[in-house]
């Protein structure tokens, strides 16, 4: 057999999606007879929990999205496809994906699906337009935009002699984890970071709200936790609303209605929306195909060894499945998609089958400001500085890349032992260009011009040896500089 027949041979496997899902699967799948196509709509691995830190100003977002081609440079079986899986052909076993407008269709023998989770909105996707959620790089980038250009725009109102307590009032909505470290950042920002930088407002005055229909904040840590992060937030500046059902979010502000049928409006030219996910729509493409059950947030049944039913060479995890009432949390996914690959590789090794998938849960914490944060481990609970020493050392080892490592550890140093922020960058197109992408009908594809036909190049590039040939004369006739007429 010649060696390109051989190359040929081996089994393909396609992993959908770069996040800890399809990066920890193909990494691991680094030593087993297979070639990997990972295919991700993105060119980077996000480490979506340090999100909130690019969009208050901490980090910079190259800390927290290595980019995947670095990063699986020496795996050798494996290559990246920057595209959006727009189609799975269970029967075909195919995934199509696209980006720009151009089509890739890419045959697997085994599939991984880790396509995540998006915001959901309860049914108001129009909410997003005001309210962005925390998924991507664009999301922390245009928050951060907004949140201190309210800050900006509050200055110039107030040196025009206008109100500025709706410019300086910030709206968080959700106080799981996310909700509770945002909330807490734009606190500390505000009365800690920012309060000698302005001459016409006073920043410490910034009312920062976290609304959550919930009774507690953060439920999954329990009702102690729950208090204690409540409490931790109330005394950096928080104002903690809870029991408030979000019922409409415009440009300016949103309403919220109690329980007691009580309405409130609050004025807020920066909200945020940490509330509620949605499964990739992947899930329902794949349901659909396969008759796999799929629950109200969108996550598709899977068998106990996270295949789909009956199509035992298509794997799906991470927070796109519904098994076992499982969290939505990195450990998940991580710990399924390596499942995923022993799997393929046992296989391929003709190993008898693995016992169904069971989830290590390593413990969850939550950070509520500098020093100070919330930690569960099986029973054991602790809340302030030991914990927030803990979400450090945990947070270092799995950032990706040793560089981010060094670097982050240097701006957290920079903002929690001093007052300052490294990323404080802003421009026009981190607030502006995703709202006007969103409005042309094809999205980036309308703005990509078609392939100019060959004559046209030649065209232009007749203009380019005209133009270096006329510079050329200029220069050797000594004619620059001499006056015309
Ligand atoms: C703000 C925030 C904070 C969090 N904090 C924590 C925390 O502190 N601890 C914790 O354990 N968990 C946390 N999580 C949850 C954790 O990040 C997720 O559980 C984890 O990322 C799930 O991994 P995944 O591989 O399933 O999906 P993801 O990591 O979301 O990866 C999905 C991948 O699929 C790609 N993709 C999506 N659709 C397509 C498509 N159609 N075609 C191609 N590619 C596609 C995406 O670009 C991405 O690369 C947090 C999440 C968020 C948003």
């Amino acid at each position: 057999m010649s060696e390109l027949e051989g190359a040929e041979a081996r089994h393909k496997v396609v992993v959908v999606g770069s996040g800890f899902g399809g990066l920890f699967g193909t990494k691991a799948l680094r030593k087993s007879p297979v070639d990997v196509t990972m295919v991700a709509k993105t060119t980077h691995h996000l480490f979506q929990p340090l999100l909130y830190q690019v969009a208050t100003g901490i980090l910079s977002q190259g800390e927290i999205a290595a980019p995947t081609r670095e990063v699986l440079a020496k795996q050798k079986n494996a290559s990246v496809l920057l595209g959006e899986v727009v189609d799975i052909d269970l029967e075909a076993r195919t995934v199509t994906s696209q980006v720009l407008g151009v089509e890739k269709v890419v045959p697997y023998d085994s599939l991984i699906v880790a396509a995540g989770a998006s915001q959901s909105y309860f049914g108001n996707d129009h909410f997003a337009e005001f309210a962005p959620g925390m998924k991507s790089i664009d999301d922390a980038l245009e928050l951060r935009g907004r949140i201190f250009g309210a800050f900006e725009l509050a200055e110039l109102a107030a040196s025009r002699g206008e109100k500025v307590q709706d410019l300086l009032t910030f709206v968080v909505v959700g106080a799981g984890p996310t909700g509770v470290e945002m909330a807490g950042q734009i606190a500390e920002l505000a009365h800690r970071t920012l309060n000698t930088d302005f001459r016409h407002i006073n920043t410490e005055k910034a009312r920062v709200v976290l609304v959550d229909a919930a009774p507690q904040v953060l439920p999954p840590f329990g009702e102690s936790l729950g208090m204690k992060a409540q409490r931790s937030l109330e005394k950096i500046g928080v104002e903690v609303m809870l029991g408030a059902m979000v019922t409409d979010v415009d440009e300016y502000g949103l309403e919220v209605k109690f329980k007691d049928g009580r309405t409130e409006r609050i004025n807020s030219s920066a909200k945020i929306w940490a509330a509620g996910v949605q499964a990739n729509p992947l899930g329902k493409l794949l349901a659909e195909q396969s008759g796999a059950p799929l629950d109200r947030a969108g996550r598709i049944g899977v068998n106990a060894d996270l295949t789909l039913p009956g199509y035992p060479e298509v794997f799906v995890v991470g927070d796109m499945i519904s098994l076992d009432n499982l969290p939505g949390v990195a450990q998940v996914a991580i710990q399924g998609a390596k499942y995923a690959a022993k799997e393929i590789d046992g296989r391929l090794k003709g190993q008898a089958p693995q016992k169904p998938f069971k989830y290590f849960d390593k413990g969850s914490m939550a950070v509520i400001g500098r020093f100070r944060a919330v930690m569960m481990v099986g029973r054991f609970r602790v809340s302030g500085v030991i914990a927030w020493l803990s979400w450090l050392a945990v947070h270092l080892m799995y950032l990706t890349g040793f560089k981010n490592r060094v670097t982050a550890l240097l701006r957290w140093f920079v903002s929690f032992v001093g007052r300052d922020r490294s990323e404080r960058t802003m421009t026009e197109q981190q607030v502006f260009a995703r709202r006007a992408l969103g409005r042309l009908e094809g999205g980036a594809k309308d703005l990509v011009s078609l392939r100019r036909p060959e004559d046209a190049v030649e065209d232009r590039r007749h203009e380019l040896e005209a133009q270096a040939a006329e510079e050329a004369r200029l220069t050797d006739a000594h004619e620059r500089g001499v006056r015309v007429g």
